[in-house]
């Protein structure tokens, strides 16, 4: 039920906000000219874990793809897909590969050194792409090649033409040598941005005692140092539980705080030098502001359409919202009088106890039921029915740290793909819920592997992981990324996998899987109480989904303030931008919340790096994913057919179509709001219905 969405994140796109619109940009790419390179895929730690087997990787890559380019620009006579597109695919998978690796390194490697080397390698990867991107003669040399009967590599070819235009290859050299000189500052900016809140961990000190309402666990994790004093910090096991759990208001307020002042001041001329030169490339480039920049290779064309579709939405949230946070303050009321509005840091345990109290539903109760292993288990099985593909644990891989687990997708006898698991918090790792893509694929070429890289509860001895209800639903959403892209990564070339899609469809998919927790029929496959080994209770069950309902539409106003606040810092002009103001009127728009003083949430908003104005995305593919879950039958969630017509239809396709042509061909017509507003009407009614489907 709480979702954290500032934190959720797909870590592809920011591979993105070099080469062209900040999204979906780039287009991708690997490989097809079936000859030299024999140095296809592989891994960057497979050869070391020191900074320097890292850059030799990097170097070898970036010369792989340097030899690519040469070869398409040597062709003689008539350009073809064979001796031109296959060349820049290969090209520019091994650019986007050696940048995905690097970058995953910056977020996981386990020595500072390792990691700030990654964080220069994967500039430096980014760089390459950039310079190919505006390339003119790769472009003139992509343009000359006939139209391809196959739909696929030609909307490929279509969809790369057109970001060689947008990112500004037909302005004369000086001109692309500014709009390079601005790419690279815009990557380096947002790298920058992310170290900062990546290296910024936070805590305070508390009294043992004030840590009442917390669960046993817990308390057994968090046990008093030598002053006497317990500490808790900004990292998510940590913080999370504490907010939403500590009866205690004073912890409650600190630690919120501190959360909220991640990445602050350090951050603040970082964004705004990001900003600027995000401004600056868009006027630049013709556009009035970055926004239209970065929404016109996007499903929602520009921020013009982007407007009348959010006010849709805001129409549909905002009476349900308001009668939820009216019965939440007259709660709140009914134990302190004096309270005029609700503190913004006493949100979450203000809905964990009125879910209590009207739902007869805590949350803590449901935590022995999802710990770590099981639930791993769990939503490896529910993808692997849903998508008719088997995901088999595979020992001995090399990997970059001996936590990450490791798997193969198969479909039948035929292997799909690789992926690694990196799900638990460590000193020196990234605090993010993501996924990111390893290697791209290329059929018959080159496998797709993925991976994840978590912060959830447990990975030490003795600690079973107990998971909260919103950590199942968040591993549920990072594996339908996961998902997309493997079984997405199966085309003829890299450029057509499932990253290409436009970025405003990304989150649809792994929104979608999210809906499956709802069903009891897959819940009670793995749902089995970690000491007794009990089913999770349908009686419970129902009751959890009852208090499920409750806060849909407040957290989708919640969604609407960041798609607010990541259009208004890219739309007015940085130089004089008071952040703060900013981020206050957006917040005092979407919530009937107290605004705390002191909150520079932006400053660790690091989706203003990634998806940098889109952050619409999220809301967007919302209302897609719901419209797509209605197709499923309740009753058969699992075991019929539309499992696989949806792999079919939308996943297999990859980013070889355009994102609405897929979701057309899935609906038999356009997206509509009808089961967004179904759902948000089920919200606080306490009307959602049992299903339950075939294990
Ligand atoms: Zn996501």
């Amino acid at each position: 039920m709480m979702r954290i969405p500032s934190r959720l994140c797909v870590r592809w796109l920011a591979l993105f906000t070099l080469g062209a619109p900040a999204l979906a940009g780039l287009a991708p790419a690997a490989t097809a000219a079936a000859d030299a390179v024999a140095a296809t895929g592989g891994h960057a730690w497979e050869a070391g874990d020191s900074p320097e087997t890292l850059e030799a990787w990097v170097n070898a890559h970036l010369k792989r793809a340097d030899a690519a380019v040469a070869r398409l620009l040597a062709v003689k006579g008539a350009r073809t897909v064979d001796n031109t597109v296959a060349a820049y695919d290969e090209a520019l998978s091994a650019l986007i590969d050696t940048q995905a690796q690097a970058q995953v390194l910056y977020g996981v490697g386990a020595t500072k050194e390792l990691r700030d080397k990654a964080q220069a390698l994967t500039q430096k990867a980014s760089a390459a792409a950039t310079a190919l991107n505006l390339n003119p003669a790769v472009y003139k040399a992509l343009s000359a090649v006939p139209r391809p009967p196959d739909a696929g590599v030609r909307h490929y070819l279509e969809r790369t033409l057109l970001e060689y235009r947008l990112a500004g290859v037909d302005r004369d050299e000086a001109t692309r040598a500014k709009i390079k000189a601005l790419q690279d500052q815009i990557t380096e900016r947002g790298l920058a941005f992310e170290r900062t809140v990546h290296d910024d961990v936070r805590s305070i000190l508390v009294e043992p005692s004030q840590l009442a309402g917390l669960p046993p666990d817990y308390l057994a994790t968090h046990k008093p140092d030598a002053s006497g004093k317990v500490k808790i910090t900004t990292d998510p096991p940590d913080a999370y539980p504490a907010l939403k759990f500590a009866d205690n208001e004073d912890l409650r307020h600190r630690l919120w705080l501190v959360d909220h002042q991640v990445g602050y001041p350090a951050n603040t001329e970082l964004l705004r030098s990001l900003l600027a030169a995000r401004q600056e490339l868009a006027h630049l480039l013709g556009y009035a502001t970055w926004a239209d920049f970065a929404m016109a290779d996007q499903m929602i064309g520009s921020p013009a359409k982007l407007a009348q579709f959010l006010k849709q939405v805001d129409d549909a949230a905002r009476g349900p919202a308001a009668r939820e946070d009216a019965a939440l303050l007259a709660f709140v009321q009914q134990k302190d009088p004096a309270v005029k509005k609700i503190n913004a840091a006493d949100m979450r345990y203000w809905q964990e106890q009125y879910r209590r109290a009207k739902f007869n539903f805590d949350s803590q109760s449901v935590r022995p039921y999802f710990p770590y292993a099981a639930v791993e288990r769990g939503v490896i099985d529910t993808a692997a029915r849903l998508f008719h593909v088997q995901i088999k644990p595979v020992t001995g891989l090399k990997t970059w740290h001996p936590s990450v687990t490791t798997y193969a997708v198969y479909d039948g006898a035929t292997k799909l793909g690789t992926i690694y698991l990196d799900m638990h918090p460590r000193e020196g790792k990234d605090k993010w819920f993501s996924t990111s893509p390893l290697n791209l694929g290329v059929h018959g070429r080159q496998l797709p592997d993925g991976a994840l890289v978590c912060n959830f509860p447990g990975g030490t001895a003795g600690d079973p992981g107990l998971m909260q209800y919103g950590d199942v639903v968040v591993f549920l959403h990072e594996f339908g990324h996961l998902m997309h892209h493997i079984i997405g990564g199966q085309n003829r070339f890299a450029g057509e996998g499932a990253f290409n899609i436009e970025g405003d469809f990304i989150e649809a998919p792994s929104q979608m899987l999210e809906e499956f927790f709802h069903d009891y029929g897959v819940l009670t496959t793995f749902a089995h109480h970690y000491q007794s080994g009990a089913v999770l209770p349908q009686e419970l069950y129902v009751r959890m989904t009852r208090a499920d309902t409750y806060a849909r539409a407040s957290d989708q106003l919640r969604q609407l303030m960041y798609t607010a606040a990541s259009l208004d810092y890219h739309t007015m002009p940085p130089a004089t931008m008071n952040f703060d103001q900013v981020w206050q009127h957006d917040f005092e728009r979407y919530n009937t919340s107290a605004y705390v003083s002191g909150d520079h949430f932006w400053a660790s908003f690091t989706h203003l790096n990634g998806y940098s104005s889109n952050y619409y995305t999220y809301v967007l593919d919302k209302v897609i994913a719901l419209d797509f879950f209605a197709q499923f039958d309740p009753k058969n969630l699992i075991g019929g057919p539309t499992g696989m017509r949806y792999r079919n239809r939308v996943l297999a396709p990859g980013g070889s179509r355009p994102a609405a042509t897929l979701v057309h061909r899935f609906l038999g017509r356009d997206m509509n709001l009808d089961a967004y507003q179904r759902w948000m009407l089920e919200e606080f009614q306490g009307t959602a219905t049992v299903s339950s489907s075939a294990h």
